[in-house]
């Protein structure tokens, strides 16, 4: 299966697309003119459902904070956007909601145009995503209310992964649990992965297609991807995101006799079990400290803290032996990229990481390492490294970008 690239040549729409990322308890959105990437107007809505639920919205780099009025939901966030965008004239620009979809199973390798059936497939599949798909639902529920006469289109996290051979997406289990109940592993951050891999083909002045990369994208979730010819055929999440390597609250990989274990003979319950390996293990669980990658480092460099010391060893030895494993994959490499809030700011992590790759044939120059941060991207390898790029993520753009292109194909 094939991915759909998003083209930067002229889409037919050519307006600006309303990027809506729903959780539980926030929604972010951004509008975004899909040719150039421009942000005209971004924010967030937080502490929904609570009387502290409120509306942050950043325009020309200045942001504004309104408390919202009840009730405290997705709805009456999205109507005081709606009015913000109606006083800023923005309105008569949207030609269409794109939405990050978290969980698209097997049947989305695309972004699609949703309509009834793609709703309750959304909502079918979030037994695969309890936490997300139905948050995302609540997003586009509230945006057909809102944005009545719009296209909604769904960008799922999934789909760029959806080009994994069967080696790499089957369980060591029964394959009848896979046949019946579609346990297998999907992959998520796929819309970071395919955009840092774009940018970086860019970068090496050849196709996507012609790309064979590995990308680590490491914020409060973490993955790593690697890419041949331009497709994902591996990828270190797996049915759920809390697989692969450790991450801000999640534990990642872990030998499955430790469940039982911890059920049988200390008492934990399954919801205890659930809360242990998602919320309070990882970075916080092994530093006992912070799941914030600044607040470790701080920790470690500063104090010589030795449990957040542990921790940010433990994170980079994880990610850098999940990388090594991707040489299975590929017979060419052409390079390695770090995304995400810790991938992009962090050259402690990036050191500590590359300099366990040394095998790969990678090593980084040190002064390019230090001076690629806070939003800067570049190629940060020595001159006889394979390229190891920083490149910040846009997720927004993509899904603005592939939801404009299926607006414009559906036209044709
Ligand atoms: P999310 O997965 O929620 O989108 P981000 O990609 O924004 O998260 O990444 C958040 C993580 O990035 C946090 O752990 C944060 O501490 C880390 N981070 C941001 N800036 C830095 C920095 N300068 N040094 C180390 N870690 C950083």
């Amino acid at each position: 299966m094939t991915q759909q690239k998003p083209q930067r040549k002229e889409p037919a729409s050519t307006g600006a697309i309303l990027v809506i990322n729903c959780g539980s308890s926030s929604v972010k959105f951004s509008l975004i003119k899909p040719l150039s990437g421009e942000t005209l107007l971004s924010g967030l809505a937080e502490c929904l459902h609570t009387p502290d639920a409120k509306i942050i919205v950043k325009l020309n780099g200045e942001k504004q904070t309104y408390k919202l009025p009840e009730p405290f939901n997705h709805q009456t966030a999205l109507s005081v956007l709606v009015e913000q965008l109606q006083q800023l004239g923005l309105v008569k620009d949207i030609t269409a909601i794109g939405h990050r979809v978290v969980h698209g199973g097997e049947q989305y390798s695309q972004p699609t145009l949703i309509t009834e059936d793609v709703e309750q497939a959304i909502s079918q599949l979030a037994k695969l995503a309890p936490l997300h798909n139905p948050a995302n639902l609540i997003g586009i529920k509230a945006c057909q209310q809102a944005f009545e006469n719009l296209p909604q289109v769904a960008v799922f996290d999934t789909a760029f992964h959806q080009s994994m051979p069967e080696k790499a997406y089957i369980y060591g289990l029964p394959y009848s649990l896979y046949k019946a109940h579609g346990i297998r592993r999907y992959g998520f951050h796929g819309t970071s992965h395919y955009f840092v891999a774009k940018q970086a083909a860019e970068q090496l002045n050849k196709p996507l297609e012609q790309c064979n990369l590995i990308s680590a994208h490491l914020g409060n979730g973490c993955s790593v991807t690697v890419i041949k010819n331009g497709e994902s055929v591996d990828t270190s999440m797996g049915m759920t995101p809390g697989e692969g390597v450790i991450m801000g609250t999640r534990c990642g990989d872990l030998d499955t006799g430790i469940i039982f274990h911890l059920v049988e003979n200390l008492g934990y319950s399954i919801g205890d079990v659930d809360k242990l390996v998602n919320k309070e293990s990882g970075l916080l669980g092994v530093s006992g400290l912070s799941n914030d990658g600044r607040t470790l480092e701080n920790a470690m460099l500063e104090d010589n803290h030795a449990q957040a010391t542990l921790a940010l060893t433990i994170f980079c030895y994880r990610i850098a032996k999940t990388i090594a494993s991707y040489s299975a994959s590929l017979t060419q490499l052409d390079g390695l990229i770090f995304t995400g809030g810790i991938g992009e700011n962090s050259n402690w992590v990036r050191t500590e990481i590359v300099k366990q790759l040394a095998l790969l044939n990678f090593s980084l120059d040190e002064e390019k390492n230090k001076a690629t941060r806070f939003g800067a991207s570049g190629n940060i390898a020595t001159k006889d490294s394979r390229a190891c790029w920083v490149i910040a993520t846009n997720e927004e753009w993509v899904i603005a970008e592939q939801s404009a292109q299926l607006l414009t194909n559906l036209v044709k």
